[in-house]
């Protein structure tokens, strides 16, 4: 096959095809994020830049490409170019948070780890096992194989691929690419902190001011109504997105209160639809008009007020 840094012209040369130094890959690999967004854009920022930086593999939630063979040496670490490989998101390191309440940010760690588990294998057949577990900077500075963030090879000059990378999940399909596990579906997704403090188990869904003004609180109530209902899977952090939405959508569905495509964008007729739920169960009692207002949060507040987390 043909790597992209191999077919594809460079204003400043990205790669080596043979290590400096006589070196051979050392099954160190480093984890970064481009700091940029989409594969694609990051690819063509690598080959317009004028100083050096690339990897040897670049993901993001649809697409892996691969740059340059695990052979060869790319300019993603400066202390350990000449033995190790690198492996990068094509995301900002801030966003993994949204990333992993969209669904995207699971997606990408994937396939990073498809592109770690193959690094592995290619090591495993020049006889060298790849731990699959986090490794110091001395270790990598050693030689001594195994993954580490670009942060842990030069603090204070790097930060990537931030404190939100999700190493357990990583690490968790590495190994199920490597066929060492069993698990037929993803781990479960991440879990970030929210600063929220949420009902115990049998208090009210909501317990502050009905007041009409949907905020992290409300919104915290409402996911996990839904997800006490198997409606919603993901974090309880009061940031409603696609999920909630789609959740809610599934919701008023199932209950003949909407008929529209579940596609996790609130709208005219997901609001009316829940204004009709309310109304139906008494706590709405203004005219159905799809657009959410005091009175709809209002009632939608009181509602989760009354009914208590299982
Ligand atoms: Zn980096």
């Amino acid at each position: 096959m043909s790597y992209l840094l191999e077919a594809r012209k460079q204003r400043t040369p990205q790669w080596n095809r043979a290590r400096r130094h006589n070196s051979v890959p050392s099954g160190v690999c480093v984890i970064h994020t481009a700091e940029g967004n989409g594969a694609n854009n990051v690819l063509d920022w690598i080959l317009t830049r004028s100083d050096y930086g690339s990897y040897h593999r670049l993901c993001d939630a649809t697409s892996t490409l691969k740059l340059a063979p695990w052979s060869g040496e790319t300019f993603h670490c400066r202390f350990t170019n000449p033995h190790s490989v690198g492996i990068s998101a094509a995301v900002k390191a801030a966003d993994w948070p949204a990333l992993y309440k969209a669904g995207t940010g699971q997606k990408i760690i994937d396939r990073m780890a498809i592109e770690a588990a193959d690094f592995v294998t290619y090591m495993k057949g020049r006889g060298v096992t790849v731990p699959v577990k986090r490794i110091s900077r001395a270790e990598a500075l050693a030689k001594k194989p195994g993954f580490l963030a670009h942060e842990d090879t030069d603090p204070g000059r790097r930060t990537d691929p931030g404190k939100d990378f999700d190493w357990d999940y990583f690490f968790e399909r590495i190994r199920h690419h490597l066929g060492q596990t069993t698990a037929t579906t993803p781990a479960p997704a991440p879990v970030v902190s929210t600063g929220l403090t949420l009902p115990k188990k049998g208090e009210p869904y909501y317990g502050r001011v009905i007041d009409g003004q949907p905020g992290p609180y409300t919104y915290a109530a409402l996911q996990q109504f839904l997800a006490d209902r198997q409606y919603y899977d993901r974090v309880v952090d009061g940031d409603p997105g696609p999920y909630t939405w789609r959740g809610m959508q599934q919701f008023l569905a199932d209950r003949n209160f909407y008929d529209r495509v579940i596609d996790g964008q609130p709208g005219h007729y997901t609001y009316a639809g829940l204004q009709r739920f309310l109304q139906a169960n008494g706590w709405y009692k203004r005219v159905i008009d799809g657009q959410p207002g005091v009175y709809t949060w209002r009632a939608l507040q009181d509602y989760l007020a009354r009914r208590t987390t299982k």
